[in-house]
């Protein structure tokens, strides 16, 4: 059921309880003023009649009885009227009553009484009254037939309901020619989604000129149409550049394999192209499970639970491993690590990981000869791992960079380095996996410092970083 059809029908429903709600209050509120136009009137004629008594007081019973035959004629009482003395004696009964109202006074009290009698014939509206006449009481009844009334109210009953069909029929056409204008632009917006697909995801729907719901939900589509472009490009690009970083090493392989079988090969030469091929092929193998870790990170896969763990453990497996990958280049590795244990929500492989990734960087671009510390404090509720080196450091226009996937200062470097860009990207999302934080301060021909901040775990004092030995004299970092 479209939501046109839903507003038209409810909008009808909504009007027609209104315009029932109007009418009863309409028709109870007139047949109540027109009771108490009655009223008024019958009040009136009561006091008429008590008047009248009063001028006639002086008059005989037989005088006062001819007297009110003859004004009663004239029209005293309305002409519907019954007159009786203390005694309860009729005095006058207007003939017109007929057997209407037997006893039309014979229950008047002190204060003016109205009634609705509805005998056989016309219903009669009836005030009765008994009132002190120079010391003498009568009792007055005065009677009104309400069938004016009555067919008063059938008019306006009938003049209702000739107006409600209509009038009802007029607004569900209004109701829905106006949601239909209304959602009008609904329709040209899902058209124009339609059109979109992944081949023109940079296509952004027409948002509406007035700044109402729709303006809005166009902005927040166009907004998600956005990032879902970005993303793919991302994607795309990902895939790209991963088909290219595992063609490198795949033609090495098949270059050695050839090299290899074009002819009669000494025992040496086979033994380096196998070589070869073992390097490269653990190169690749190497390149596809940062590709595969870095995939299961972006669909949200690789969520396996945080315990609380103590950085000092993979801090010191990392730093002993900088160490053997130091020690070809006579680097020099000092680290500092406290005596009190560091406790953070976190996965031990992957934090041992992100020390050695920032380590080998270090080691990567540090010249020989050069030096690296690592330090672990605790500043503000967090530890705080801190790689620094005396190395090549990076360009302050490249910075903004080294985090992206694939890229590298420089490439051939890089490469030839056993590097394929995605390192830093790795250490950084491993970062964002525990709820903290990486910097990078950094000077060409410096040296770079890597920060990487956890937050601690709940309960962890907040200590200032007390390191241990082997503090070695700091490297200059930009
Ligand atoms: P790679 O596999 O190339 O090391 P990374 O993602 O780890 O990939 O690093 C990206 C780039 O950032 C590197 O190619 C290098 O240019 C730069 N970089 C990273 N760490 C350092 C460092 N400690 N000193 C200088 N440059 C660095």
């Amino acid at each position: 059921m479209s939501i046109r059809f839903r507003l038209t029908a409810w909008y009808f429903c909504s009007l027609a309880v209104i315009l029932v709600l109007f009418a009863l209050a309409a028709w109870f509120a007139m047949g109540s003023s027109m009771i108490q136009a009655v009223d008024h009137d019958l009040r009136m004629r009561v006091e008429d009649v008590q008047g009248f008594i009063d001028r006639e007081l002086a008059s005989t019973p037989s005088e006062l009885v001819e007297d009110f035959a003859e004004q009663a004629g004239l029209g005293l009482g309305g002409g519907l009227l019954e007159v009786r003395d203390e005694g309860g004696r009729v005095l006058y009964r207007s003939a017109r009553l007929g057997t209407w109202q037997p006893g039309l006074s014979s229950a008047a009290g002190p204060a003016i009484a109205y009634e609705t009698e509805s005998g056989k014939g016309p219903r009669l509206r009836v005030a009765a009254q008994a009132v002190d006449v120079r010391g003498r009481r009568f009792s007055i009844g005065v009677a009104q037939p309400l069938h004016e009334f009555q067919e008063a109210r059938e008019r306006f009953e009938g003049i209702l309901l000739l107006l409600a069909a209509p009038s009802l029929l007029l607004a569900a056409l209004g109701g829905f020619w106006l949601s239909g204008r209304a959602l009008a632009p609904v329709d040209r917006i899902t058209n124009e989604a339609r059109r979109i697909s992944i081949s023109n995801l940079d296509t952004r729907l027409q948002a509406p000129p007035a700044r109402d719901e729709l303006h809005r939900l166009v902005f927040t589509l166009n907004e998600m149409l956005a990032r879902i472009d970005s993303a793919v490009k991302r994607m795309v690009q990902f895939t790209a550049d991963a088909s290219h970083e595992l063609r490198a090493p795949l033609t090495l392989i098949h270059t050695a394999a050839e090299f290899s079988l074009r002819r009669e090969r000494t025992r040496e030469e086979l033994l380096g192209a196998m070589r070869k091929i073992m390097r490269e092929s653990d190169r690749t193998a190497r390149l596809v499970d940062d590709l595969l870790l870095l995939a299961r990170a972006d669909s949200g896969g690789d969520e396996s639970a945080l315990a609380p763990v103590d950085l000092r453990a993979s801090a010191r497996d990392a730093v002993e491993q900088a160490v053997i990958l130091a020690e070809p280049k006579g680097i020099r590795v000092t680290a500092g690590i406290p005596g009190e244990p560091v406790l953070v929500e976190g996965d031990e492989p992957a934090l041992s990981r992100l020390w050695l990734i920032l380590l080998d960087n270090a080691v990567k671009y540090t010249n020989p000869g050069g030096h690296i510390h690592f330090d672990l404090v605790t500043v503000n509720g967090h530890a705080e791992g801190k790689v620094t080196d005396d190395g090549v450091g990076i360009a302050p226009h490249e910075l903004p960079h080294i985090f992206d996937r694939f890229w590298r200062a420089d490439k051939v470097r890089s490469r030839s380095l056993g590097g394929a860009g995605l390192g830093l990207s790795i250490a950084q999302w491993i970062v964002e996996r525990h709820h903290g934080g990486i910097t990078v301060r950094s000077e060409p021909g410096k040296g770079s410092q890597f920060a990487a901040r956890l937050p601690l775990a709940a309960g962890e004092t907040l200590t200032g970083g007390a390191a241990e030995s082997q503090r070695a004299s700091r490297p200059h970092s930009g």
